[in-house]
């Protein structure tokens, strides 16, 4: 085989990574693995970041597993939750659940808001914002859940939902009754995990929202 960059023939077997060919080519001294398994090799470590991150396992562990570096890890985050498609959710006159929680990005004191609306008995996410929360930003997260004809929507008592939501499907949680059942909340769970041992770490609201959408749907 031709070397991939000067097209030289010298070129000999030299190692392998993660379990792929590597090649050096005598001639400019470069290495490289032959553009077929170069292309497997890219969709198995996408397939790999794409595993590990849906384990709630975070961008650094991720690249000191694959041994590949944290901003590949990133970019190729980007990448992966650019193809997650949000599963479509169907059913009617189902009951929601919308809360937010803060996060930290990047440093202590920058912090921002992961919104999310679950369904109540599947527990499937419907929706999510990254971000401020005001009337303009979560208005289509809600008018995707009012779409759906739900039988109601639970929400904390942040004044901006009586606005979005028709009064007669709005319930506003009652801490004391509901906790138990809302500790219970897988979501809730992973979003915990993953705020402390890694979300803390996205340096950046585009990342966060990836990694989460890869977490949730990829
Ligand atoms: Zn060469």
């Amino acid at each position: 085989m031709g070397c991939r960059y000067c097209n030289g023939l010298n070129v000999i077997k030299r190692g392998k990574r993660n379990g792929i060919q590597r090649y050096h080519c005598k001639d400019c001294r470069k290495s490289f693995q032959d553009s077929y398994s170069y292309q497997a090799y890219n969709l198995a470590i996408d397939d790999l970041i794409k595993s590990l991150l849906r384990e709630g396992c975070g961008v650094r562990s991720a690249s000191r597993i694959l041994n590949i570096s944290c901003g590949t890890v990133l970019s190729r985050m980007l990448k992966i939750s650019k193809q997650v498609e949000v599963p479509k959710f169907q059913s009617f006159g189902c009951k929601f659940e919308v809360d937010e929680m803060w996060t930290f990005i990047k440093r202590k004191d920058d912090f921002t808001w992961i919104t999310y609306a679950i369904e109540q008995k599947t527990k499937q996410v419907i929706g999510l914002y990254v971000g401020s929360k005001s009337k303009e930003t979560i208005k289509p997260l809600i008018d995707k859940i009012l779409l759906l004809h739900p039988k109601r929507i639970y929400t904390d008592r942040l004044n901006i939902y009586p606005s979005l939501i028709p009064r007669k499907v709005h319930k506003v949680f009652q801490y004391c009754t509901n906790r138990i059942e809302r500790m219970n909340l897988t979501l809730r769970t992973h979003i915990k995990r993953l705020s402390r041992r890694t979300i803390c770490f996205s340096k950046d609201k585009k990342y966060l929202e990836a990694h989460l959408r890869i977490y949730f749907w990829g």
